[in-house]
């Protein structure tokens, strides 16, 4: 097969499901480039928006709307101080299948732990680690990844946002460029921000996608690796356990920024399971 050919017969017109893509009969081995088109559609319908915390219901109708508004289809709630209620229901004026489809989690890690790609927000800076981007960026990086990753752009709580530690389980950091000196929007206005650049980016016309590679790791499968990595890293006397959270922090900005694959993330973790093993023969 020729790099970068187009493969016309393999369009996705958006009415096809996921499975399509490659077709039937079709090869696609890692040196070959195969360039699809997909529609905006296709790609809009992994992508999931999940709420952590959020305390009001009604701001949850609210984000429904908005989400339906741009073609967003999958939202996810984390703990919702209430939910269902009629408060929902009523601000989300008409979006409410979006609401019946809401899948309710636990955790953080439950709600993203099959993505590949996880983006959270936040209306104020903070210190140090993963790559902050704006809504545009983020819909760039998106419309460039293999088209079955599954994606996940989080939310926080009303009042005082996401914590430290479940932005730390978020690969890339998003701001909305807004008022330095009133920054913080209301949720569903934030989550309309973010769809909008999706819908306008995936809707200018077909985005072209290249497949000849995996989709990234999940995020359950990059924190099993991150755990491994610390136990090594303590183990070897690399790091303290009581200080080790700025360093894993810029660890993993590290490997977020490679995208990791499954395989590659098998190799790193045989490596450090040879670390363990070959430390437990020379004791
Ligand atoms: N007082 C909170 C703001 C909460 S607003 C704080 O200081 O963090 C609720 C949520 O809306 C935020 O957690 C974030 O997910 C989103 N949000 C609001 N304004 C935003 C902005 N300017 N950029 C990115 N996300 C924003």
């Amino acid at each position: 097969m020729n790099a970068n050919r187009v493969h016309s017969e393999t369009r996705i017109t958006g009415k096809e499901p996921v499975g399509v893509l490659p077709r039937k009969g079709l090869r696609i081995t890692n040196s070959d480039k195969l360039v699809v088109f997909i529609t905006g559609r296709h790609l809009l319908s992994n992508i999931r928006i999940v709420l952590v915390g959020a305390t009001h219901p009604g701001n949850i109708g609210a984000v429904a709307r908005a989400m339906k508004n741009m073609g967003l289809t999958r939202l996810v709630l984390v703990e919702p101080k209430r939910f269902p209620s009629a408060d929902a229901t009523s601000r989300a004026a008409g979006a409410d299948d979006i609401l019946c489809r809401a899948v309710l989690c636990g955790s953080l890690e439950e709600a993203i732990a099959d993505c590949g790609i996880v983006v959270g927000t936040s209306a104020r800076p903070r210190t140090i680690a993963s790559p902050v981007i704006s809504p545009r960026e983020c819909a760039r990086l998106v419309a460039g990844l293999h088209p079955d990753t599954q994606k996940a752009v989080v939310f926080g709580r009303e009042h005082s946002g996401l914590t430290n530690a479940e932005l730390d389980l978020c690969g890339y950091w998003m701001t909305i460029p807004c008022n330095p000196d009133f920054r913080s929007l209301n949720l569903a206005a934030a989550v309309q921000v973010v769809g909008y650049e999706f819908f306008t980016t995936f809707h200018a016309g077909p985005v072209c996608a290249a497949i000849g590679k995996d989709p990234p790791a999940s995020s359950a499968r990059v924190e099993s690796f991150y755990k491994h990595l610390y136990e090594v890293m303590v183990s070897v006397g690399f790091i303290h356990p009581d200080k080790s959270r700025s360093v894993m922090r810029r660890i993993r900005r590290i490997f977020n920024r490679a995208h990791l694959e499954n395989r590659e993330i098998d190799i790193l973790r045989g490596l450090l399971s040879a670390v363990q093993e070959s430390k437990i023969r020379s004791v």
